[in-house]
C-alpha cells in the first residue's frame, strides 16, 4: 500500500524540513485516513481475541450484487473448512454486525448462528466434527458496510460516475465479508462472483473466467488459484475501460497485464503501463518469476489517494512510475510472502519502497536514484527516534507510518545491501523468497537466510536498525603528517539512547593529485583509530559519497595533533611491508601480559584469518602468509576483552 499524500507533501517542503515538528506532521497527514483510529483499535482487539484457530479455511465462493450508485452489499460466502481440534462444533467468523446474516446454510438446512459485539458471527453446527474433517458452509447476508480505516468497502466518484472500491488493509475484510480478519489462515483458492448493472465492469484477483449478460445484468467471474490472504481479496466497480499489455516473463510465460482504468484517462494509463513492462522484467528476473504467472498482473483505477496491492491486480489512483513499481513489487514482498505480524508490515512496505528505489537506479536518468537516496535519508534522520519495528500493531497510523515502515525499512535493506555486498544480499533475499513463498514470514527469517547467504552474523545489525531507534552521527579526524601514511578517526553519537553504538562498514573517499581511493572502514566502537597507507597527498575527504548509509549532521575535520593513536596497552603495532604483494609481518609489543586476538579482514567485512594470541612482556612477531588473497584493501585487527586497534592494508 502506498498513500501519495505524504510523498506530494514532502516535496513541497523539499529538505527545509525544520526538524521534529515538520517531520511529525507528515506522519499526521500520511495517516490522514486512520482518522476512525480508535474504531480500528476496538475492532482488531476483538477480532484478535476471537480468531478462532479451530478450524482452517480453504477455499471461498464470494458471490456478490453491488451497483456502485447505491452503498450497500448483498452477499454470498461459501466457504470451506478443515476441523482442526476434535469436536468441533463452533466456528467464530468476523463479521460487521452492521451487515445483517439472514441465514446460512450447512448440508441443505439452515443451521443457528449469533451477531455479538462489533464484529463477532458464531455460527453452531448440529453435530461436532472429528478433527481434519473437510466441510462446508454458506452465509447469506446484505447491508450498509460501516466506514473507516483506509476506506474498506467505499463509494465515490469520478467524472460524474460511481464507483464502488474495497481496500481492506489492515482490518477492513470484516466490514464487508465473513472472514476470519488475521495474517495467517490463508485459503489455497477463491472464486469472486460479482452482479452488477451492465453499464459497469468488475475487477478482481486472478483470471477472468466469464462474463455473462443477464437482462440488464452483468455477471463477471474471477477465479484464482493461489493462496491469499483475507486482506487482499478485492473488488472494484465501475464504467472501465480494459486494455492488456504483453509481459514476457523469464520463464517463457507472455504474462498478461490487464488494466482497469477509468475512460477518462486512457491515455494516462496506456503510457504508465507500458512504462512497467520492464519493470516486471526486472523484479522477474531479480528475485524469483513472477509468482502468479499462470494468472495475471493487473490494474484497476480507484479513488483512494495511492494504491494498493490486491494479489495480482493493484489498486492505483493514477499511473506514476513511483507508484506502479511499488505496487508491483509487493507482489513479491506483501502478496506471495505477507508479513506474519503486523510487528513485521516492513516486511511489506520497505521491501516495496526499496525495490522502487532500485528502478531509479536501473532505468531512470539523471538525478533521480539519488534524489530518492537523500530525500529518503533526510525525511527518517527529521525526527530523532522511531524503530522500523512495529511497537504499536493497534495503532493504524503506527503500521503505515511512512518514515518508518516504509522508508527507514528500505534503507535498512540498502544498507544490508552495502553490508553484504550485492552477490550475498541478493541470493539471501531469493532464499528467503523460496522458503516463505505463498506463506507468511517474520524477520528472523529473512535475517537467517542473509546471515547463510553472506556468512555474517546479523544479531547486532538488526539489533539496532530493526529494534532500536534514531540513527548514527559521524565525526571524522584525519591528518597525514607524512606524505605515505594518513591516520583517520571515526567517533560515533547516536541520536536516540536505545542504540549506543551503530557497528557499519563506513566508506570515505580520499582524493588528492588528480587521484582517489574509497576506503571501507570496519567501524567497531566510536573513537577507533585507523591507519593507511597512502601515497599521495590528500586535500579532500568525503564521508559517504555515494549515500551508503542512513546517517545525518556528519562532520569531517582536518586536525593536526591527531596521530597514530594506540590504546595506552600496546606499545608497539606495525604492519610490513604495506602495501605489500607477497608475505607480510605484524610486529607487536604489550604493555602487560595478555590474550588477544590478531584477525585479517577482507573489504566488505568478513574475516579471512584469525588467530589467538598469548604475551608475556615479549615483542611478537607474526608472519602472515599471503597465500591465495586477492589484492585489495584490508584491515588487521587486534582485540582484547578491553580495547581493540586496526589497521589498514594494501595487498597489491
Ligand atoms: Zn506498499
Amino acid at each position: 500500500m502506498k498513500n501519495l499524500l505524504v510523498f506530494v507533501i514532502f516535496i513541497i517542503l523539499g529538505f527545509n524540513l525544520s526538524a521534529q515538528s515538520n517531520g511529525e506532521s507528515i506522519q499526521d497527514h500520511y495517516c490522514n485516513k486512520a482518522r476512525n483510529e480508535q474504531k480500528y483499535h476496538d475492532a482488531m482487539l476483538n477480532a484478535l481475541s476471537i480468531e478462532d484457530l479451530s478450524f482452517d479455511l480453504k477455499y471461498y465462493r464470494l458471490e456478490w450484487k453491488i451497483n456502485p450508485a447505491v452503498y450497500a452489499i448483498d452477499g454470498k460466502a461459501c466457504c470451506y473448512f478443515q476441523a482442526k481440534k476434535n469436536g468441533l462444533d463452533i466456528l467464530n467468523f468476523n463479521l460487521s454486525t452492521q451487515l445483517k446474516v439472514s441465514e446460512i446454510v450447512y448440508h441443505g438446512s439452515t443451521i443457528s448462528f449469533t451477531q455479538t459485539g462489533t464484529y463477532d458471527l458464531t455460527v453452531q453446527l448440529p453435530s461436532a466434527l472429528p478433527i481434519e474433517t473437510l466441510d462446508s458452509l454458506t452465509i447469506i447476508y446484505a447491508g450498509v458496510p460501516p466506514s473507516g480505516g483506509f476506506g474498506s468497502f467505499i463509494q465515490s466518484m469520478h467524472n460524474n460516475t460511481p464507483i464502488i472500491w474495497t481496500l481492506s488493509e489492515p482490518f477492513g475484510a470484516q466490514d464487508w465479508w465473513p472472514c476470519k480478519n488475521g495474517l495467517t489462515d490463508k485459503v489455497d483458492s477463491l472464486d469472486v462472483i460479482v452482479t452488477t448493472p451492465d453499464k459497469y465492469r468488475v475487477a478482481s484477483n486472478g483470471l477472468l473466467v466469464s462474463e455473462t449478460q443477464i437482462d440488464s445484468f452483468k455477471i463477471f467471474h474471477w477465479k484464482h488459484q493461489y493462496a491469499i490472504a483475507p486482506y487482499l481479496i478485492a473488488i472494484a466497480v465501475t464504467n472501465y475501460e480494459q486494455y492488456v499489455d504483453i509481459v514476457p516473463l523469464s520463464n517463457g510465460t507472455q504474462l498478461p497485464m490487464l488494466n482497469y482504468v477509468y475512460p477518462e484517462d486512457l491515455q494516462a494509463a496506456k503510457q504508465g503501463t507500458q512504462n512497467l513492462i520492464k519493470v516486471l522484467q526486472f523484479y522477474d528476473s531479480l528475485f524469483v518469476t513472477y509468482p502468479f504467472y499462470k494468472e495475471k498482473y493487473g490494474h484497476a483505477q480507484f479513488g483512494w489517494g495511492g494504491g494498493m496491492e490486491h494479489q495480482t491486480m493493484s489498486f492505483v489512483i493514477n499511473y506514476s512510475w513511483g507508484l506502479l513499481a511499488h505496487e508491483l513489487a509487493h507482489q513479491w514482498f506483501g502478496d506471495m510472502v505477507t508479513c506474519g505480524s503486523w510487528e513485521d508490515i516492513w516486511l511489506n512496505e520497505g521491501f516495496a519502497t526499496f525495490l522502487e528505489g532500485l528502478t531509479r537506479q536501473r532505468f531512470q536518468q539523471g538525478t533521480s536514484w539519488w534524489d530518492w537516496r537523500i530525500n529518503k535519508i533526510n525525511y527518517i534522520t527529521s525526527v530523532p527516534n522511531g524503530s522500523v519495528k512495529v511497537d504499536d500493531t493497534t495503532s493504524v497510523g503506527r503500521i503505515f507510518n511512512g518514515r518508518l515502515s516504509y522508508d527507514k525499512g528500505s534503507y535498512l535493506l540498502h544498507m544490508l545491501r552495502w553490508k553484504l555486498g550485492d552477490d550475498a544480499f541478493f541470493r539471501g533475499v531469493r532464499s528467503y523468497l523460496h522458503e516463505t513463498q505463498f506463506n507468511f514470514a517474520h524477520t528472523h527469517q529473512l535475517q537467517a537466510n542473509l546471515e547463510q547467504a553472506s556468512g555474517q552474523n546479523l544479531d547486532e545489525y538488526f539489533k539496532d536498525w530493526f529494534t532500536g531507534h534514531g540513527y548514527p552521527s559521524y565525526q571524522i579526524n584525519w591528518n597525514q603528517n607524512n606524505s605515505n601514511q594518513l591516520y583517520v578517526q571515526l567517533n560515533q553519537t547516536t541520536s536516540d539512547a536505545s542504540v549506543s553504538f551503530f557497528e557499519m562498514p563506513v566508506p570515505v573517499l580520499f582524493s588528492g593529485e588528480g587521484r582517489d581511493t574509497l576506503v571501507r572502514f570496519d567501524h567497531l566502537f566510536s573513537g577507533e583509530s585507523f591507519s593507511v597507507p597512502l601515497d599521495f597527498k590528500i586535500t579532500s575527504v568525503k564521508f559517504d559519497p555515494d549515500l551508503w548509509l542512513l546517517s545525518a549532521n556528519n562532520t569531517v575535520n582536518q586536525v593536526t595533533s591527531v596521530h597514530d593513536q594506540l590504546p595506552e596497552e600496546l606499545i608497539h603495532f606495525q604492519v610490513s611491508p604495506n602495501p605489500s604483494n607477497e608475505n607480510f609481518v605484524v610486529t607487536l609489543e604489550l604493555k602487560k601480559p595478555e590474550k588477544v586476538i590478531l584477525s585479517l579482514i577482507n573489504a566488505t567485512g568478513n574475516i579471512v584469518t584469525q588467530q589467538q594470541l598469548e604475551f608475556n612482556s615479549d615483542r611478537k612477531k607474526i608472519i602472515l602468509q599471503r597465500s591465495n588473497l586477492t589484492a585489495g584493501n584490508y584491515f588487521v585487527r587486534l582485540q582484547s576483552t578491553d580495547w581493540q586497534y586496526t589497521k589498514q592494508l594494501i595487498l597489491n
